[in-house]
């Protein structure tokens, strides 16, 4: 048996939060050595600034890839998808591909100088115009968009009275959103459907709160050999959860926010014949890009 030797409580102390930090400065330092190493710089569509982009391969964790059946390069994927950080605004990719094809509908700025970033488009009057919903905060983005006038950003609090302040912030259920019919030009969610038990009156909802040509912008998670969306999981009548699939949580797999819906290939096509437009931006899904942006334009 090897002999362990006792550490004082008051060593330990100072200790563990020296190797903590130390480790999250390893960590950084190594993601910013990986990014020059693989030339991995552009300058982010969110804060305009030209800065490496730190992949961290760290953020998906085993237990989802291996709940979730994910390929090593499906994982390599989806932690570029999750990461691939701004190290000036840290917005990560799906963040910055959002704000790619905001500047791409809504172009704002007159040539030969349009807006080239977020930070510069929220400034434009044409983009003040538009009412905005986030609904359930994106980070890298909520900070621009809150420059917004008519900018609204809610979360999920589970139990709480949908419209309800909950510690500054409005809660709203996607299920049942209390904001008023055709009140928003634009919806913005993103990796947020795949955890809606009713996938159906959510998709109703954005529908009732978008004004005639109203459009809806999100990301959701797809691989790309799911050709059918199909249910994980189904809540009864009784309030009770029942699983279809076997579960699956994000982030960690086991942990985190439960997966009620598994999206597949043919998801646009059933928001088509629910008589909506579709685009996708950035796709198809390929197993080396899973960082597409859906946009759904209601007519009018
Ligand atoms: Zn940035």
């Amino acid at each position: 048996m090897p002999r362990t030797i006792p550490v004082p409580a008051w060593l330990k102390r100072i200790l563990v939060p020296c190797w903590n930090t130390a480790h999250r400065y390893g960590w950084v330092a190594h993601d910013y050595l990986e990014a020059v190493g693989h030339c991995r710089f552009e300058r982010c569509v969110v804060c305009g600034r030209f800065r490496p982009m730190l992949y961290r391969r760290r953020v998906i964790p085993r237990r989802l890839e291996e709940l979730w059946g994910l390929s090593p390069r499906l994982a390599e994927a989806l932690a570029r998808k999750e990461s691939s950080d701004c190290a000036h605004c840290g917005a990560k990719l799906r963040c910055r591909r959002i704000a790619q094809v905001l500047l791409t509908l809504f172009p704002v700025g007159t040539p030969p100088a349009p807006a080239r970033s977020l930070a510069e488009w929220v400034e434009h009057p044409e983009s003040q115009a538009l009412r905005v919903a986030e609904i359930n905060r994106i980070d890298g983005l909520h900070n621009p968009l809150g420059r917004l006038p008519r900018f609204t950003s809610s979360d999920y609090h589970p139990g709480t009275t949908p419209g309800a302040i909950i510690g500054g912030v409005r809660s709203e259920d996607l299920t049942r959103l209390t904001y008023s019919d055709a009140s928003f030009d634009l919806v913005l969610t993103s990796e947020t459907l795949e955890h809606v038990p009713d996938l159906d009156a959510a998709l109703r909802e954005i529908r009732r709160v978008l004004a005639p040509g109203g459009r809806h912008i999100f990301t959701i998670p797809v691989l790309p050999q799911t050709s059918k969306t199909f249910p994980r999981a189904v809540v009864l009548p009784d309030g009770s959860v029942q699983d279809r699939a076997p579960r699956i949580a994000h982030p960690g797999g086991d942990w985190g926010y439960p997966v009620f819906t598994e999206f597949g290939a043919d998801f646009p096509e059933r928001l088509r014949h629910a008589g909506l437009n579709v685009e996708i931006f950035f796709g198809p899904t390929r197993d080396d890009d899973l960082a597409q942006v859906y946009v759904c334009r209601v007519p009018g």
